[in-house]
Protein backbone atom coordinates (compact mmCIF):
# COMPACT_ATOMS: atom_id res chain seq x y z
CA UNK A 1 0.00 0.00 0.00
CA UNK A 2 3.03 2.60 0.65
CA UNK A 3 4.40 1.62 -2.19
CA UNK A 4 1.42 2.64 -4.29
CA UNK A 5 1.06 5.37 -2.34
CA UNK A 6 4.62 6.51 -2.77
CA UNK A 7 4.52 6.02 -6.85
CA UNK A 8 0.91 7.86 -6.91
CA UNK A 9 2.82 10.68 -4.95
CA UNK A 10 5.68 10.59 -7.45
CA UNK A 11 3.26 10.62 -10.23
CA UNK A 12 1.17 13.87 -9.01
CA UNK A 13 4.41 15.88 -8.56
CA UNK A 14 5.64 14.85 -12.25
CA UNK A 15 2.68 15.88 -13.80
CA UNK A 16 2.75 19.41 -11.47
CA UNK A 17 6.18 20.09 -12.62
CA UNK A 18 5.03 19.05 -16.21
CA UNK A 19 1.99 21.80 -15.98
CA UNK A 20 4.82 24.59 -14.45
CA UNK A 21 7.12 23.77 -18.04
CA UNK A 22 3.85 24.05 -19.66
CA UNK A 23 2.70 26.61 -18.77
CA UNK A 24 6.22 29.21 -18.55
CA UNK A 25 6.48 27.33 -22.12
CA UNK A 26 4.17 29.88 -23.68
CA UNK A 27 5.05 33.14 -21.68
CA UNK A 28 7.21 36.05 -22.98
CA UNK A 29 10.68 35.50 -21.99
CA UNK A 30 12.62 37.53 -19.72
CA UNK A 31 16.10 36.52 -20.44
CA UNK A 32 18.39 37.15 -24.41
CA UNK A 33 20.00 35.18 -26.38
CA UNK A 34 23.01 37.50 -25.78
CA UNK A 35 25.65 38.63 -27.44
CA UNK A 36 23.38 37.37 -30.06
CA UNK A 37 20.69 39.76 -28.77
CA UNK A 38 21.21 42.56 -27.28
CA UNK A 39 19.09 44.36 -24.78
CA UNK A 40 17.00 47.93 -25.29
CA UNK A 41 18.40 50.35 -23.05
CA UNK A 42 16.29 52.95 -20.96
CA UNK A 43 16.21 56.39 -21.89
CA UNK A 44 17.68 57.00 -19.19
CA UNK A 45 20.52 54.58 -18.88
CA UNK A 46 23.91 55.94 -18.71
CA UNK A 47 27.50 54.80 -18.61
CA UNK A 48 31.13 55.51 -18.95
CA UNK A 49 31.92 59.13 -19.89
CA UNK A 50 32.87 59.76 -23.42
CA UNK A 51 33.92 62.44 -25.38
CA UNK A 52 31.42 63.60 -28.10
CA UNK A 53 31.67 65.00 -31.43
CA UNK A 54 30.19 67.99 -32.71
CA UNK A 55 28.88 68.15 -36.72
CA UNK A 56 30.39 72.18 -37.16
CA UNK A 57 34.01 70.65 -36.04
CA UNK A 58 34.03 67.57 -37.67
CA UNK A 59 35.62 66.62 -34.03
CA UNK A 60 35.50 66.48 -30.21
CA UNK A 61 35.47 70.49 -28.37
CA UNK A 62 37.90 69.29 -25.38
CA UNK A 63 39.94 72.71 -24.66
CA UNK A 64 42.18 71.78 -22.15
CA UNK A 65 40.71 73.99 -19.67
CA UNK A 66 41.11 70.86 -16.65
CA UNK A 67 37.83 71.86 -15.03
CA UNK A 68 36.49 68.26 -15.08
CA UNK A 69 39.76 66.54 -13.80
CA UNK A 70 39.69 69.22 -10.79
CA UNK A 71 36.41 68.47 -9.60
CA UNK A 72 36.55 64.55 -10.07
CA UNK A 73 36.38 63.32 -7.12
CA UNK A 74 37.50 60.33 -8.04
CA UNK A 75 41.00 61.63 -9.24
CA UNK A 76 40.85 59.47 -12.33
CA UNK A 77 40.68 61.84 -15.10
CA UNK A 78 44.38 63.21 -16.76
CA UNK A 79 44.65 65.47 -19.52
CA UNK A 80 47.76 67.88 -21.69
CA UNK A 81 46.73 70.02 -23.75
CA UNK A 82 46.75 73.90 -24.21
CA UNK A 83 47.88 76.32 -26.76
CA UNK A 84 48.32 75.59 -30.39
CA UNK A 85 50.56 76.76 -33.05
CA UNK A 86 48.24 79.23 -35.44
CA UNK A 87 45.12 78.88 -33.72
CA UNK A 88 43.54 80.81 -30.48
CA UNK A 89 41.60 77.47 -29.13
CA UNK A 90 43.27 75.45 -27.16
CA UNK A 91 43.64 71.52 -27.27
CA UNK A 92 43.85 68.56 -25.63
CA UNK A 93 46.57 66.29 -27.14
CA UNK A 94 46.03 63.63 -23.69
CA UNK A 95 42.57 62.63 -22.51
CA UNK A 96 42.55 59.78 -20.09
CA UNK A 97 40.19 58.25 -17.80
CA UNK A 98 40.93 55.69 -15.99
CA UNK A 99 37.42 53.75 -15.64
CA UNK A 100 38.33 51.55 -13.02
CA UNK A 101 38.04 54.66 -10.15
CA UNK A 102 35.28 56.71 -12.25
CA UNK A 103 32.18 56.23 -9.96
CA UNK A 104 29.96 57.86 -13.02
CA UNK A 105 29.00 60.99 -10.71
CA UNK A 106 28.65 63.28 -13.68
CA UNK A 107 30.40 65.87 -11.92
CA UNK A 108 32.69 66.58 -15.09
CA UNK A 109 29.92 66.39 -17.56
CA UNK A 110 28.42 69.38 -15.72
CA UNK A 111 31.34 71.51 -15.35
CA UNK A 112 32.42 71.10 -18.91
CA UNK A 113 32.37 74.71 -20.42
CA UNK A 114 32.14 73.31 -24.28
CA UNK A 115 29.71 70.55 -23.22
CA UNK A 116 31.93 67.83 -25.33
CA UNK A 117 31.58 65.16 -22.37
CA UNK A 118 28.57 63.13 -21.82
CA UNK A 119 27.72 59.42 -20.73
CA UNK A 120 28.02 56.78 -23.54
CA UNK A 121 25.77 53.92 -23.31
CA UNK A 122 28.06 50.98 -22.62
CA UNK A 123 26.90 48.04 -20.92
CA UNK A 124 29.05 45.10 -22.20
CA UNK A 125 32.66 46.33 -21.28
CA UNK A 126 34.66 43.28 -19.90
CA UNK A 127 38.33 42.53 -19.82
CA UNK A 128 40.85 40.21 -18.18
CA UNK A 129 42.81 42.63 -16.56
CA UNK A 130 42.45 45.27 -13.93
CA UNK A 131 43.36 48.40 -16.79
CA UNK A 132 40.59 50.37 -17.41
CA UNK A 133 42.28 53.04 -18.42
CA UNK A 134 40.87 54.26 -21.49
CA UNK A 135 42.47 56.96 -24.40
CA UNK A 136 39.16 59.10 -24.66
CA UNK A 137 41.36 61.05 -27.79
CA UNK A 138 41.62 57.54 -29.85
CA UNK A 139 38.78 58.07 -32.26
CA UNK A 140 39.76 61.42 -32.83
CA UNK A 141 43.19 61.60 -33.40
CA UNK A 142 43.12 61.23 -37.20
CA UNK A 143 40.55 64.29 -37.28
CA UNK A 144 43.15 66.57 -35.58
CA UNK A 145 44.87 68.11 -38.29
CA UNK A 146 41.86 68.48 -40.51
CA UNK A 147 40.36 70.35 -37.61
CA UNK A 148 43.24 72.50 -37.04
CA UNK A 149 43.85 73.93 -40.39
CA UNK A 150 40.35 74.52 -40.77
CA UNK A 151 40.25 76.31 -37.14
CA UNK A 152 43.44 78.35 -38.54
CA UNK A 153 41.11 79.31 -41.94
CA UNK A 154 37.88 80.24 -39.54
CA UNK A 155 40.21 82.23 -37.22
CA UNK A 156 41.73 84.12 -40.33
CA UNK A 157 38.64 85.08 -41.64
CA UNK A 158 36.94 86.27 -38.22
CA UNK A 159 39.87 88.48 -38.15
CA UNK A 160 39.72 89.93 -41.22
CA UNK A 161 36.21 90.39 -40.95
CA UNK A 162 36.62 92.22 -37.30
CA UNK A 163 39.50 94.21 -39.12
CA UNK A 164 37.03 94.99 -41.85
CA UNK A 165 34.26 96.37 -39.41
CA UNK A 166 37.13 98.19 -37.49
CA UNK A 167 38.07 100.05 -40.40
CA UNK A 168 34.39 100.71 -41.58
CA UNK A 169 33.44 102.11 -38.39
CA UNK A 170 36.94 104.12 -38.13
CA UNK A 171 36.00 105.48 -41.46
CA UNK A 172 31.96 105.90 -41.14
CA UNK A 173 33.12 107.96 -37.42
CA UNK A 174 35.84 110.41 -39.61
CA UNK A 175 32.84 111.14 -41.95
CA UNK A 176 30.54 111.93 -39.29
CA UNK A 177 33.26 114.30 -37.51
CA UNK A 178 33.74 116.27 -40.82
CA UNK A 179 29.97 116.10 -41.48
CA UNK A 180 29.62 117.94 -38.01
CA UNK A 181 32.70 120.74 -38.68
CA UNK A 182 31.37 121.26 -41.84
CA UNK A 183 28.13 121.51 -40.70
CA UNK A 184 29.41 124.28 -37.66
CA UNK A 185 31.60 126.21 -40.55
CA UNK A 186 28.56 126.88 -42.68
CA UNK A 187 26.16 129.81 -41.40
CA UNK A 188 22.63 129.22 -40.76
CA UNK A 189 20.98 130.76 -44.07
CA UNK A 190 18.85 133.52 -43.37
CA UNK A 191 21.91 134.56 -40.33
CA UNK A 192 23.16 137.54 -42.75
CA UNK A 193 20.23 138.50 -43.80
CA UNK A 194 18.78 139.30 -40.31
CA UNK A 195 21.89 140.91 -39.59
CA UNK A 196 21.30 143.56 -42.24
CA UNK A 197 17.63 144.08 -41.60
CA UNK A 198 18.45 145.15 -37.90
CA UNK A 199 21.10 147.46 -39.46
S1 LIG B 1 31.93 60.72 -13.93
FE1 LIG B 1 32.61 61.48 -11.89
S2 LIG B 1 34.15 60.02 -11.22
FE2 LIG B 1 33.87 59.66 -13.41
S3 LIG B 1 35.44 60.89 -14.42
FE3 LIG B 1 33.59 62.17 -14.29
S4 LIG B 1 33.79 63.33 -12.36
FE4 LIG B 1 35.25 61.62 -12.28
S1 LIG C 1 35.93 70.43 -18.74
FE1 LIG C 1 35.48 69.91 -20.89
S2 LIG C 1 36.77 71.30 -22.10
FE2 LIG C 1 37.56 71.33 -20.00
S3 LIG C 1 39.19 69.79 -19.99
FE3 LIG C 1 37.32 68.75 -19.32
S4 LIG C 1 36.42 67.89 -21.21
FE4 LIG C 1 37.95 69.41 -21.81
Amino acid sequence: MGYVTSIAGGFKTLVTGLGVTVKELFKKPVTLQYPHEKPELSPAYRSLIKLIRFDELGTHDCVACMQCVNICPSYCIKIEGGKVEGIKRKRATLFEVDFALCSVCGLCIDTCPTTTLEYSRLYDEAGYDRNWTYDLLAEYRDYEPEFREKQREVEAKEAAEREAKKEAAAKAKAAAEAKKKAAEKTPEKGDGDKKGGDA
